[in-house]
Order: structure tokens, then sequence, then C-alpha cells
């Protein structure tokens, strides 16, 4: 865990080893293992200065997610943390010069390590990053983060790193003092030692900043008109930005401004209640399972199907240069791999080149993409018209229109030029690919790959099985999304898959509770408190009411009897067919699109939904409630997909609605959100919704089952 050395100028080496892992990460284990080597150093009169550092390529790279998922006894956790406080503290206090020499990244947990030390000095290392990611997963700089560094840099430059969870390169860290030199990679150590030796020599005691006498908190603190400016507007900023749904960064200006209102110590104990407080939070809890280890574990593939050898791809073709087209192929070619671009002309194909040229474009300007790579990124998309440049393809991929004949057509066309073991894959959005694959000659290589708008820069990719699927072509598939550096989930054949079918039901309800007569502006803003990235009709318009129109009007005719016609059908064909607004793309819809100024709201709204608010209705629903329905008919459906098998595993619900329509990652899921609530919670209101308003909110018997058995979907 930790190598010890003394040398004989009396200076003792603790370098981090974590066994078995690639890098250095604070737990139990380590920690304990820490505090005794640096108890020994501390009262070992042959020591006279410490120097810590890392074996490993980085520095540390913070704390270990499964310790903290963990965690769910408050008091135990508050005294352990409490431990590391104190250890700290006697490391900065001891008497003893102790330096940090940051070959790689020091993050979370390890930058505060490195805080506790007298004096940090970080390689030139252009990968190494430095900074406070705990906020992205519903978290704090426990050990101390949140009082040293706005003690050392001032409140102003410490806050958006410590609230935004921004990374910064060794020379930033510089600028703003965080670190106090940088040298050329591998002279670290030795560096450390120099300033060790000479602090040594000095005689003096080494102590931080905030524990010499007459300590200013630079830039002044809390009680200063400057301070106090500054934490109104970040509270303000804060609120206006997560609706208070995000406790982690109102933690920490929590942490800031009572903790630098007060002593160092009062400050810590503050901290470490703070995060305590998170720590065993629902919050943290889905946003470290759904964030971190659901994500990774998608990554990593944990679910490809074994005994398949795994594929390189060296060429693959795009049918369709379109929107996706372009962006599928921009993607592919940023991985490396050749893409053939085909599509009906030459001038088509090469319309869909030139778009991936002008986005590129855009990133040389910005100084992000050289000229040169520039060059060889659009080297690979080889624009055509020509079927038989796809030979030697290992992947094809259509995004034609979505038109059934037209897929069948150039699946046909493409599978006679491509090699047997050659993989077919359609972006279809609403087609089931179990009867797309009727168009094949072999089926079991014929797969849905589904990617999002714009798919350039959209990570995810739901694969959908269709019932012919193999799975070795599923393996396969599965190496391509991560080839392409894109997070896959895997679901298997249903009409609108998972994303399209679940997404739905959110901008479904927000047209149902327009037809109830709750005004527009309460629907949308509820939409945001909820956490949503868009209110739902504002979504609609995004899509297209069009679209919503059409898919209505096919699930109609493919149900015939079956189907049961839903406030949002009557909606959408009011907006489309009787007042002819479709949505943005048409530059009307439930919005307004003036082309000289923001989009509001179609004042006219009003005349053809009449709202009941202000009317003295009491049946108008209350935030609370049109918040609960937005987010619950989510759940429910979600609920469905795993009771019929659409989904394969509840993580993948989780991780898709994160990555595919910005499902807030607070609440976990849309199966994180039922394990919040509890089932027994979640089934008692999804019933009453169900009485109130029809059985689209009726649970699934998978979930009673589950309940009466005391399951939970996450363990
Ligand atoms: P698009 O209209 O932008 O592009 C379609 C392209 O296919 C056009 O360039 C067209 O010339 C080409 N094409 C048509 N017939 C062809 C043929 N026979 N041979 C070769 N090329 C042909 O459409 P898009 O938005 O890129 O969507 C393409 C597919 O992706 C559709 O199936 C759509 O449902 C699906 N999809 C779209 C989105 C989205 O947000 N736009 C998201 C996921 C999936």
């Amino acid at each position: 865990m930790l190598n010890y050395t003394v040398d004989g100028e009396g200076i003792a080496t603790l370098e981090w080893d974590y066994p078995d892992k690639a890098q250095n990460i604070l737990n139990h284990a380590s920690m304990t293992t820490f505090v005794e080597t640096c108890r020994m150093g501390l009262g070992d009169a042959s020591v006279k200065g410490l120097l810590v550092c890392s074996a490993k390529k980085d520095f540390i790279a913070g704390g270990d997610l499964a310790e903290l998922a963990g965690a769910h006894d408050a008091a135990a956790f508050h005294a352990s943390i409490g431990d590391w406080h104190k250890f700290l503290r006697a490391l900065e206090l001891g008497g003893k010069p102790v330096a940090a020499a940051l070959n790689g990244s020091a993050l979370g947990g390890g930058m505060e390590l490195a805080l506790a030390c007298h004096y940090r000095v970080a390689a030139d290392n252009p990968k190494a990053r430095f900074g406070f990611p705990e906020v992205t997963l519903g978290l704090l700089p426990g050990a101390g983060g949140t009082q040293r560094l706005p003690r050392l840099i001032g409140m102003q430059a410490a806050a958006p790193l410590l609230m935004e969870g921004k990374r910064i390169n060794a020379g930033e860290a510089l600028k703003i003092g965080m670190i106090h030199a940088v040298v050329t990679g591998g002279e670290e150590r030795q560096a450390a030692r120099t300033w060790l030796l000479g602090a040594i020599a000095s005689g003096e005691r080494p102590l931080q900043p905030w524990d010499r006498k007459g300590f200013k908190i630079p830039g002044g603190g809390p009680n200063t008109p400057h301070g106090m400016q500054m934490l109104m507007a970040a509270n303000a900023m804060l609120r206006e930005k997560s609706f208070d749904n995000y406790p982690a960064p109102k933690h920490i200006l929590s942490c800031i401004y009572e903790g630098l209102a007060t002593d160092f110590d009062t400050g810590m104990a503050i901290e470490a209640r703070y995060f305590t407080n998170l720590a065993l939070s629902p919050v943290a809890k889905n946003m470290i399972r759904s964030l971190f280890f659901g994500m990774q574990d998608a990554n990593k593939l944990a679910s490809r199907p074994t005994g398949v050898a795994q594929q390189k791809y060296s060429k693959i073709g795009m049918l369709g240069a379109g929107m996706m087209g372009a962006g599928i192929a921009m993607s592919t070619a940023a991985a490396g791999i050749e893409v053939v671009l085909l599509d009906t002309t030459q001038e088509a194909a090469e319309k869909g080149k030139a778009y991936a040229a002008k986005q590129w474009g855009k990133q040389a300007a910005r100084g992000r993409l050289t000229q040169q790579a520039m060059d060889a990124l659009l080297a690979r998309i080889h624009p055509t018209a020509d079927y038989a440049d796809l030979k030697g393809c290992e992947l094809v991929i259509e995004a034609v229109f979505e038109k059934r004949e037209i897929k069948a057509e150039v699946t046909r066309k493409a599978e006679a030029v491509i090699g047997s073991d050659a993989i077919f894959a359609s972006n279809t959005s609403t087609l089931p690919i179990t009867g797309l694959a009727r168009a094949s000659s072999r089926a079991a290589n014929f797969i849905g790959l589904h990617f999002f708008s714009p798919a350039e820069k959209m990570p995810l990719v739901e694969i959908i099985v269709g019932k012919a699927t193999s799975e070795a072509t599923l393996a396969r598939s599965m190496d391509f999304v991560k080839a392409i550096a894109k997070t896959p989930i895997v679901v298997n054949d249903s009409r609108g898959f998972y994303t399209s079918r679940v997404f739905g039901t959110y901008v479904s309800e927000g047209m149902a509770l327009l037809e109830e007569g709750v005004p527009p502006a309460l629907i949308d803003k509820a939409g945001l408190i909820a956490g949503m990235p868009v209110g739902p009709l504002a979504l609609a318009d995004e899509v297209s009411i069009e679209l919503v129109h059409k898919i209505a009007q096919q699930t109609r005719a493919d149900l015939g009897g079956a189907y049961v016609e839903r406030a949002a059908d009557r909606v959408a064909a009011k907006m489309v067919v009787d007042l002819g607004r479709l949505g943005r793309k048409s530059g009307a819809g439930f919005y307004d699109y003036p082309a000289d100024g923001h989009k509001h709201l179609w004042p006219d709204l009003a005349r053809h939904f009449v709202q009941k608010v202000g009317a003295g209705d009491t049946a108008t629903p209350t935030l609370d409630e049109i918040i609960e329905r937005l987010i619950l008919v989510q759940s429910v459906e979600t609920a469905r997909c795993l009771e019929e098998k659409v989904l394969r595993a509840p993580i993948d619900a989780d991780v898709g609605a994160i990555l595919g329509w910005g499902y807030p990652p607070f609440r976990g899921g849309p199966v994180g959100w039922l394990h919040t609530l509890g089932l027994p919670a979640a089934l008692a209101a999804l019933d009453r919704l169900a009485r109130q308003h029809g059985p689209r909110f009726a649970a699934p018997q998978l979930l009673r089952d589950m309940a009466a058995r005391g399951e939970c979907f996450h363990g």
C-alpha cells in the first residue's frame, strides 16, 4: 500500500502504491496504513521531514466510491471522517515539514491530502488534472477541501472549483496558487526534497497559512462586503440553475460561508456534518450508482455475451448521409475507422462530409483541433453513391429515410456486396427491428443501433436485439459502440424500444396536463423544476408535434381496436391538423419563434385549451402533483419495459435515461426513482394516480410482486 524509506538526510518518503489497482484510492485500509506510517515518521527523531508521493502514474484518484456507496451508518461515518480530519491536522501541526510530489492527477481526497501538506510541487504532465469532482456525484470534498482551499486561494476562486467539480491542469493550479511549483516531469520528487531540506535548515516551525498568526482569508471572509456580495450571488445563481434538486453544491456553499466565518477547526467540524449528510443521502447514492458504477459497467461492456471473440473495426459503411449518417460517420472517423458514406447521389453523400468538415472546422477555429488532425479525420470519410465501395466493410449502418421499403431496398443492396459475416444495423427510431430484418438474407447478423441526435455528440447508443439477432452479432456490435467511445445499453425489440417509449410518456403527460386546463407556463416550469432539461411542451416542439401526431396515427393503424386513445393524441391532432402548428421546425408550435427574439409561449394556447387556474377551480393540480405525474409516468412505463423484458437490466434503464434524454441524475433514473421512493410508497402513489388519471399510471404486476417479496431494484 505504501512504501516507506528514510534516507541519510532524515527525509522519510511515503510512496503510495495501492496493490492490484491502476490508481491509488482512499479507503479505510489505505488511509489507516497512511496514518500509521505518518505517525511513525512524525514520532521518529531521526526523521526531519516527510515526502508524500506515488508509485503509480497519478498521485491519488480520490475516495473509494464502493466504500462510500456502502456507508449507511451516519454516526460511524461521521466518526471516521472526524478521525481523518484530526490526523490531517496532526500532520499540519506536527512540527515537521511535509511536501507532496504530484507526478500526475490529484483528485478529490487526493488533492485534499496534498492541501494538508505544507508544500505541493507538480510535474509538468499534460495529462495531469487537479480538482474536486465530488460534487458531480452528489458529494463534497470532505477531507478539509471546503476549508483549506478557500483559505488558500480565496472564496471567489475556490467556489467554482469546489461547487462545479472543474478539473484544471498544473499550469492553472499554479496560477491560482493551489500548488507551489511545476517542474519538468520526473523532477518533482527532487524539487520536493530540495524544499524540505530548505525548510529543515531554516529551523522554523512549518505552518499552513491558516495556522499562522494574523492570518487573513485572501480576498476577505464571508462577513466582508466583498465576501457577502459573492456568496449572495453564488447562492442565487445556484438556486436558479438547480432548483435545489442537488444538495451537494448548496452544502459546499454552506461549508464555505459557515466554515470561513469561524476558526479552522470549527470549520472542519461543520464540513464533517455536511459531508455525512450528503454521503448518506439518496441523491449521492443515486448519482454514484448510475453515473459512476452504471456507466462504468456499460462502458466496460459488462453485459457483453461471453465466448465471442472481440471484433476489431477498420472499415464500416454508412447508408444515408443526412443528419444522423453524417454524425455517426464523424464519431466513427474520430475513432480511427474508415467510413464509406453512401447516399443516393455523390452530391448528397458529399453534403454529409461537408457537415463533418463544418463541425470540425468550428473546433479547429477554437483551437481544439489542429488542421493536420482535421485533415486526417476527413480523409477517413469516403463519400459515394456506389454500393460496390462497401466491399470489405465489417459493419454497415443504415440511416436512410424512416420508410420500411427504402430500408429494405438498401439492406438488400448492401448485403449483395458485404461479406457474409458482416453486420447490418439499422438506426431506425420507430420501426421494430424484427420486421426490418425480414429484408435481410441473414437476420442473425441484423441488429438495431439507435443513435441520438446530434450523433457526433450524444454519448448513448441503444442496441436493439431482434428476434433473430444472434448473441455474436450483439457482442460484436457492442465492440463497435465501445470502439467509437459511446455508451451502449441493450434492449429487446418493442414499439419505441426503450428510450423513445419512455421519453414519449413525459411529452404526452405534459400534453395531457394542457388538455386538463393547466397553464402551459406551469407545465413547462414544472418539468424544469422536476430536473428535466426541457419542459414537456417545449420538447414536443423540438421533436415536432407533427412527429407525435404521426407516431400516434401509425400506432393506431398497427394496433387497430386494441389502441387506446390518449389525451396527447387529441392535443397533437388539434395542434397539427386544426391549427397548423407543427413545432419548432415550422416556426410555430406550443411556442412562437420570432425571428428577432426569444421564443415564448403562443398566447392563443389559452383560447384553444381553456385554462382553469385562477378560475377558482380546486381541481387544478399543484406544482408538486404535476412534478409527480411527469416523473412517475416515466417510471411506470420503465417498469413495464422491465416486466415485458424490453429492458434486460434495471441499471440500463437509468443509464439510458440520463444519457439519452437528460433524465435528472439526482433521481438515479426512472428505476432509481422507484428505488428512492421505496416500492411500497411508489405503489401507493401509482395506485392513487391510476384512480385519478387512468390506466397509464397502473402499476405492472412486477412491482407488486417485488414489493410483496420485500425486494428492491438496486440491492
Ligand atoms: P435525414 O433526412 O437527415 O437523412 C436521410 C438521408 O438518407 C438523406 O440524406 C437521404 O438522401 C438518404 N437516403 C434516402 N434514401 C436513400 C437510399 N435509398 N439510399 C441511400 N441514401 C438514402 O434523416 P435523419 O434524421 O438522418 O434520419 C435517418 C434515420 O435515422 C431515420 O431512420 C430516423 O428515424 C433515424 N433517427 C433519427 C433521429 C433524429 O433525431 N433525426 C434519431 C435517431 C434515429
